[in-house]
């Protein structure tokens, strides 16, 4: 049976549970273990699919289709191993399925309640799709003492007990705050975190104290003491730099090696930490700078666009650069301020999005782009965005546009059954749009000479979908004509992939999203290519 490790969070949230679960999977698998990471998220919707990123950051997709949280990004990144489905629940998605079946009679009558009947189906879920892993880490969202946790931390608190101490180890994360008044560090926060844990019947082995400074040895014994924990367990993760320098930072504070100890179990190869040896320095010591515009809504909000801002820092890893993101509303865009506002940037990213809301800034900054020669990336909404902007001012089809934002339009853009030959407005046409999306990977095969094809140095692509949306096929040979190519398609030749001018140095859409499989070790070619070409472009 794998070996389970619970990360719980107290005293504060955003202390990073998400990536100490990534590098302790990171040092785990990099010393030959098997490795799974999922996430349990105690809200109340089915998946975040439908969440806005201004509530919760971006919406992650797997390989499988599943829309969720973002932490399973960093899991990815960090640990390079795909995650699935069956990673990420929600409290949304469990009582879903108990109401479901108690309406279909499953409960056989009887009353369903949290004990037993909620906390069953978390055990399941904890459980569920494991098959030879050697270590199942399960990160707890939230911070304990929240109402929404309860029933999760309850079910790892049972799976413990019925699993025995040597399957189940607890890791609890706190914040261990630097007083600047009295020149201290405080435990109490991390005490009185510790407490609250053990009252609902969870002895946490591992605590990890997250500080500004380094936590002197008194300080370690006090927690060690007061939290009942082993002082070799008191493990402190002062803030670093970089987030690369997390999977040393836990090694030197021997994270892993604990963990291991409590197992039992020796390792079975050094991990390497070279290669974020590598990049941590590269991210430190790299002076030079390409600015990159990004256009789209939510720019303002941190993780909005989490995966999209990473896989361009390792595109600037790769080059040797480093990424000033130039975050623009697209709402504040128009065609007379475009130049003013793009003066200083070398490269020009417009992201996925939905809805009609700033789609006019938007398009305007691409026909400034392919205008003016600059690097332009368009990804999924941003490729159709492109597609419109060149049936507008090139093909000259003055009503082009999307269904997704008019209906009174030509549908360049439009669900399949929406697309027309003649250009004829569908009407009446259903669109139901839940459960519509196209999610996960799908393969796309590239053109020969295409620039696509000499940047992923192959003719067969798998990448991730999140769109409801296609590319309309039957204009291609009048887009083709014009100097914009259809330079990957579905392996069935119907869906539009990528599409590149040729007349451009650097311009391309592509409707999925290649951001999710970008990794800090092994940075996307997409976007190496964009920063490459970005950086020659104006590079300072
Ligand atoms: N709104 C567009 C669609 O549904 C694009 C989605 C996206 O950019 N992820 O097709």
């Amino acid at each position: 049976m794998a070996r389970y490790i619970f990360v719980t969070g107290g005293v504060v949230s955003s202390l990073g549970k998400g990536l100490s679960s990534a590098s302790l999977g990171y040092l785990l698998k990099s010393q030959g273990f098997k490795v799974r990471i999922r996430k349990m998220d105690p809200y109340l919707n089915v998946d975040p699919g439908t969440m806005s990123p201004f509530q919760h950051g971006e919406v992650f997709v797997t390989d499988d289709g599943a829309e969720t949280d973002l932490d399973l990004g960093h899991y990815e990144r960090f640990t390079d191993i795909s995650s699935k489905q069956s990673d990420n629940i929600t409290t949304g998605r469990i009582y879903s399925d108990i109401i479901k079946k108690e309406r279909k009679g499953g409960y056989l009558g009887k009353t369903v309640q949290v004990i037993p009947h909620v906390t069953d189906r978390i055990k399941e879920f904890i459980k569920k799709d494991i098959t030879n892993e050697d270590f199942v880490i399960c990160e707890i969202g939230g911070t304990v003492g929240d109402i929404e946790s309860l029933p999760f931390l309850e079910a790892i608190r049972q799976f413990s007990n019925e699993n025995g101490k040597l399957k189940s180890l607890f890791i609890h994360l706190t914040l261990v705050p630097f007083m600047k008044s009295s020149d201290e560090i405080k435990t109490k926060p991390t005490q009185h975190s510790v407490k609250e844990l053990r009252s609902i019947g969870i002895q946490p082995d591992i605590v990890i104290c997250r500080s500004e400074q380094s936590i002197p040895i008194d300080q370690k014994r006090k927690i060690s003491l007061f939290c009942n924990v082993q002082i070799e367990n008191v493990i402190e993760t002062i803030d670093v730099k970089t987030i690369y320098e997390a999977p040393i930072s836990f090694f030197n504070q021997k994270l892993d090696k604990q963990v291991l100890k409590y197992f039992n179990l020796r390792s079975r190869r050094k991990p390497n930490l070279k290669p974020w040896k590598k990049i941590t320095n590269t991210v430190l010591n790299t002076r030079k700078t390409v600015n990159i515009a990004i256009i789209g809504k939510y720019v303002n909000l941190k993780d909005a666009y989490k995966s999209l801002d990473e896989a361009l820092t390792h595109g600037g890893i790769q080059n040797k650069v480093k990424i000033n993101l130039i975050r623009i509303e697209s709402d504040k865009l128009k065609s007379n301020n475009i130049r003013k506002k793009l003066k200083n940037v070398s490269g020009i990213l417009i992201p996925g999005g939905f809805g009609k809301r700033g789609t006019e800034g938007k398009i305007a900054c691409i026909k400034y782009a392919r205008e003016k020669k600059i690097p332009f990336l368009g990804i999924c909404f941003g490729m159709q965005m492109a597609v419109i902007e060149f049936a507008r001012n090139v093909l000259k089809i003055k009503n082009a546009g999307s269904t997704e934002l008019d209906k009174r339009i030509y549908p360049v853009i439009g669900l399949i059954n929406e697309w027309s030959k003649d250009g004829l407005i569908i009407k009446g046409t259903d669109r139901n749009l839940g459960g519509t999306m196209r999610l996960g990977i799908y393969e796309a095969l590239l053109k020969n000479n295409s620039a696509i094809k000499k940047i992923y140095k192959s003719s067969k692509i798998k990448e991730r979908h999140r769109h409801r949306y296609e590319v309309n096929n039957n204009l291609r040979e009048k887009f083709e004509k014009n100097g914009l190519i259809f330079s990957g398609m579905s392996p069935d030749n119907k869906l539009p992939e990528i599409i590149e001018l040729n007349s451009h140095p650097w311009f391309i859409g592509v409707q999925f999203h290649p951001e999710f499989k970008s990794r800090p070790l092994d940075p996307h070619p997409l976007f190496s290519s964009f920063i490459k070409a970005s950086k020659s472009n104006y590079a300072k």
